[in-house]
């Protein structure tokens, strides 16, 4: 129960969600599978899934992280005491408000691409973190709204500057033909849900997404580019030339995303049923709690090239993605791990796409300019990724 966090998932039209946070103290890797957006299927009306990708935090505020995650801590357990309260002692009546919302949400995340600027939705104020939406036209991105903030949003919100060279280090990884599948972009504060970047679709057929980039967690130029070749590679897997959003789950014989069925050439259900197939009932029952999780992913470790990447297979093929595009070698080994980055190496046009970005990112200069994450510090810092620094409070 995060209500800031879960009311700005909900404002996505979320379904679904997996995350990965950190406890602090014991310093290991938790996995929480968000069961509580599980509260009621009924307030789902939209199929949406979430895609996070972990925050991953500068070295030298760590120690700053986890003095605020002891607040943090007791803040939850507040939160999660009188939300248990209000749920327990009204739940028909929250899940009508729930269902009122998302309806609302619907219209203003599927109708942006009409939306003139004029702030119609119930939820302008960027209470959730939102601080500018913008078109993608091409090459330029045009302001469609300002949410309305103060404080430091407000100075994140005057910085257009900086929107401008996220918005440049992103042309840098999607090259157009890629990037046409992407039809709008939010500048947003990840403090609001513990995140640095995420996708989903703003169209039902799957052929258009949004992308939002954490501007607070964007100062760190590698990192920024990692979540961004992270996030367009769930465009990349997840768009209508990949997946089929009008079979439904039932009907679909292929791996179904969560969006639609992935077709059989697509490059997930080519992960899925090569990489997955085989311990898919263990993965379905794992993925049921935190600890069955880790445990899944302690006995299949050599599967992944990073424990995110054990949270689902779209999770997997973006973290695949990220490791074939950044590391500079090729596939090294027969493990499980290095035959999904071979499968990225089989496709031409991927090996053209992982040129394109390294080429625009310096990668080939060796050069301290050089973008690129380097594989094994994004590793490592991959285990400090969702802290659930959401500021928990009950209106
Ligand atoms: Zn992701």
């Amino acid at each position: 129960m995060f209500p800031k966090l879960y009311n700005f998932l909900k404002n996505q039209g979320v379904k679904r969600l997996s995350f990965l946070s950190i406890d602090s103290k014991k310093r290991r890797n938790v996995y929480s599978h968000s069961p509580f957006f599980k509260i009621s299927d009924k307030i789902y009306i939209k199929s949406r899934v979430f895609h996070f990708v972990p925050v991953l935090y500068p070295k030298q505020v760590k120690l700053k992280n986890l003095k605020r995650m002891k607040t943090l801590k007791i803040r939850l357990l507040i939160t999660f005491v009188c939300t248990s309260l209000v749920i327990f002692s009204s739940c028909s009546k929250d899940d009508e408000v729930l269902r009122d919302n998302i309806s609302t949400d619907q219209t203003d995340d599927v109708s942006d691409n009409s939306d003139d600027g004029n702030d119609n939705d119930n939820s302008p104020s960027g209470r959730n973190g939102e601080i500018t939406l913008y078109k993608v036209n091409g090459e330029i991105i045009t302001k469609i709204k300002d949410y309305q903030v103060s404080g430091q949003d407000l100075a994140y919100q005057q910085d257009t500057k900086k929107h401008q060279d996220i918005w440049t280090l992103v042309k840098k990884v999607m090259p157009t033909a890629y990037r046409s599948k992407m039809n709008e972009f939010l500048i947003y504060n990840g403090e609001a849900n513990g995140s640095a970047g995420f996708v989903f679709e703003t169209a039902q057929d799957l052929s258009k997404w949004r992308m939002g980039i954490a501007i607070n967690f964007a100062d760190n130029q590698q990192e920024l580019t990692y979540t961004i070749i992270h996030e367009f590679g769930h465009i990349l897997t997840l768009n209508n030339d990949q997946v089929d959003a009008s079979i439904s789950e039932s009907s679909c014989n292929n791996y179904f995303t969560g969006e639609g069925c992935s077709k059989t050439n697509s490059y997930i259900h080519k992960l899925q049923s090569q990489f997955w197939a085989d311990i898919w009932t263990q993965y379905q029952t794992a993925q049921s709690s935190q600890s069955g999780l880790q445990q899944f992913y302690n006995s299949y470790s050599d599967r992944f090239v990073t424990q995110y990447a054990a949270t689902n297979p779209g999770e997997d093929i973006a973290e695949v993605f990220a490791t074939f595009v950044t590391r500079n070698s090729g596939a090294n080994g027969n493990s499980i791990a290095e035959q999904k980055i071979q499968l990225m190496y089989n496709h031409t046009e991927l090996v053209d796409l992982r040129n394109y970005i390294r080429g625009n990112l310096g990668a080939s200069s060796r050069s301290r300019n050089s973008m690129l994450p380097v594989p094994g510090s994004w590793k490592q810092a991959n285990s400090f990724g969702n802290a659930k620094k959401s500021h928990c409070s009950i209106k």
